[in-house]
């Protein structure tokens, strides 16, 4: 049976409590969305659920008579951006660990960003169905992350569960309402209505429409509403299932449309006219990207260690904040001496473009594209001003490679990285003719590289380095060029003190 703390809620409802808004977090594929699907299945009847047309980032259930909001978006976007904005949209967090596998890379980082936030937290430990119950690998795991578990010697409670059955999720919201007590979360009705942006988007049809969490007083249809950078009117007010209302109270997912122009995920809004929002950022300014800016140049003051300059390019504002809160969020206190400190010089929104590598050629910066992609010029211009740009889908892997770059695993300055396919030549190590795909970053002629192998398993990930080389010749489809970027398949000609294998990767330095 699954491991239980819960004490069963007896608390009535209460008009003067607001109800708690909650976020889940926790490693990929512990099973997240599916709990929260499961929540939402199980609560909101189907009849309603139907009338979703479009993807809210929220939503609201009933449980023992008590409403719950719970934060739909992508856990950790959504949560680290708010947080940048020293904003507290969640009231409660729940992180999710799967039974199976126990605390994980993003697990730990869930726990960081939990606890810098000083955000209340439960424990799920997920996908009970698979273990028979048994969560003591992961609970002895977590303890061993620093999470004092109520029972042993902490105070998080926590509850075995299967998002996949059901089993144990109706006392984990037992829990949340438990939690939800001890936070004694109020709100005054008679306020001027306030809250979070959780997303924002151009509908082609109905303009800007922003899904927003309001946290106190009532917010009602042809309110004026503002943030720091945007400003409008509701001209209409839908709650989380899509259907027109007149007012919404905390802790109410509300869809709005009226903003005329594009208020920044994680802002805070509030009804009236358009002093700043208090508790939003210094720089009030009505451009994001000057804001940025100002923004970004403190840090590069700071004493000690070389700077690591990055220019920030994503699809939208929303996964544009996220990305400059978990890249900051690297630790620059684990990179030893030789620590670099990551400086964000420009955030923008948009493809990558030819004006952004030119920005980055006379910085000195490395451009991080997320969610985007390079225009052909700005990858023309790149190639010939050695400009390094990463990009990715995935916010994780963006972090850890400039993770890697601060640290030094790539050492100081990798340009990127290739993957070892093929073998055609290994007579002589100095002349070994190489396959292989351009994994990260530049691969070019006459660089430098080290050669790292595979220690373990690929489950482990453990990997060790086995000697360096150099690059003779580059090639691709027969003809010789000087430099290739991720995605490319290229042959090579390399020189090295090590025979490479398949599997190997080269981390090519500049
Ligand atoms: P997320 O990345 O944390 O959102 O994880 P998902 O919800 O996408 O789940 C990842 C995988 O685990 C999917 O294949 C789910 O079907 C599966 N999964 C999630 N919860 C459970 C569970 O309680 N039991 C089992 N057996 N599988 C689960």
């Amino acid at each position: 049976m699954a491991q239980t703390t819960t004490k069963k809620s007896s608390l009535s409802a209460s008009v003067k409590a607001r109800p708690p808004i909650v976020v889940v977090m926790g490693h990929v594929d512990h099973g997240k969305t599916t709990l929260l699907d499961y929540i939402r299945k199980a609560n909101i009847a189907a009849r309603e659920a139907g009338g979703i047309t479009q993807a809210v980032g929220a939503y609201e259930i009933v449980h023992e008579g008590r409403r719950i909001t719970f934060i739909d978006t992508p856990g950790h976007e959504a949560f680290t951006s708010m947080r940048s904005r020293g904003a507290q949209a969640a009231d409660l967090a729940i992180l999710v660990v799967a039974a199976d596998e126990g605390v994980k890379p993003q697990t730990k980082e869930a726990i960081r960003i939990i606890e810098e936030a000083k955000t209340p937290f439960i424990v799920a430990f997920n996908k009970t169905d698979k273990t028979n119950g048994s969560i003591e690998k992961a609970r002895n795991d977590l303890m061993a992350a620093g999470v004092l578990l109520e029972g042993f010697g902490g105070q998080v409670s926590y509850h075995g569960v299967s998002a996949k059955t059901g089993d144990g999720v109706n006392d984990l919201l037992d829990l949340v309402l438990l939690a939800a007590d001890v936070e004694d979360l109020k709100y005054d009705a008679a306020a001027p209505a306030m809250g979070y942006v959780l997303e924002a988007r151009r509908d082609p049809r109905r303009g800007i429409e922003a899904t927003v969490i309001v946290k106190n007083g009532t917010l009602r249809r042809g309110d004026p509403i503002h943030t720091t950078q945007a400003a409008g009117k509701v001209k209409i007010l839908e709650n989380f299932l899509g259907k027109p209302v007149l007012e919404l109270e905390p802790s109410a997912p509300a869809v709005i449309i009226g903003f005329e122009t594009l208020p920044a995920v994680g802002e805070e809004f509030a009804v009236g006219d358009s002093t700043p929002v208090a508790g939003g950022p210094a720089a009030a300014s009505s451009s994001f990207r000057q804001a940025a800016k100002a923004a970004a140049s403190p840090a590069g003051s700071q004493e000690g260690g070389s700077l690591l300059n990055l220019i920030l390019k994503s699809s939208d504002s929303g996964s544009l904040e996220a990305l400059a809160v978990v890249l900051k969020g690297v630790d620059p206190s684990q990179t030893g001496a030789n620590a670099k400190r990551v400086n964000i010089i420009e955030q923008a929104v948009g493809d990558i473009t030819d004006g952004d590598v030119k920005h980055a050629a006379a910085t000195g910066a490395t451009i991080i594209g997320f969610k985007n992609k390079i225009e052909k010029g700005a990858r023309i211009l790149a190639e010939a001003q050695t400009v390094t740009i990463i990009t990715s889908n995935i916010v994780y892997d963006l972090s850890k490679a400039v993770e890697e770059y601060l640290t030094g695993a790539r050492g100081p300055a990798a340009l990127g990285e290739l993957e070892v396919l093929a073998l055609f030549n290994k007579e002589k190590l100095e002349k070994q003719l190489v396959g292989g795909r351009v994994t990260s970053g530049l691969v070019r002629a006459k660089a430098p590289f080290e050669i790292v192998r595979r220690a373990g398993t690929a489950q482990t990930g453990a990997q060790a380095s086995v000697g360096t080389g150099r690059i003779l010749e580059l090639r691709e489809k027969k003809t010789d060029i000087t430099q290739a970027e991720k995605g490319k398949e290229v042959g090579l000609l390399v020189s090295a003190q090590t025979a490479i294998q398949v599997g190997d990767i080269l981390i090519i330095r500049k």
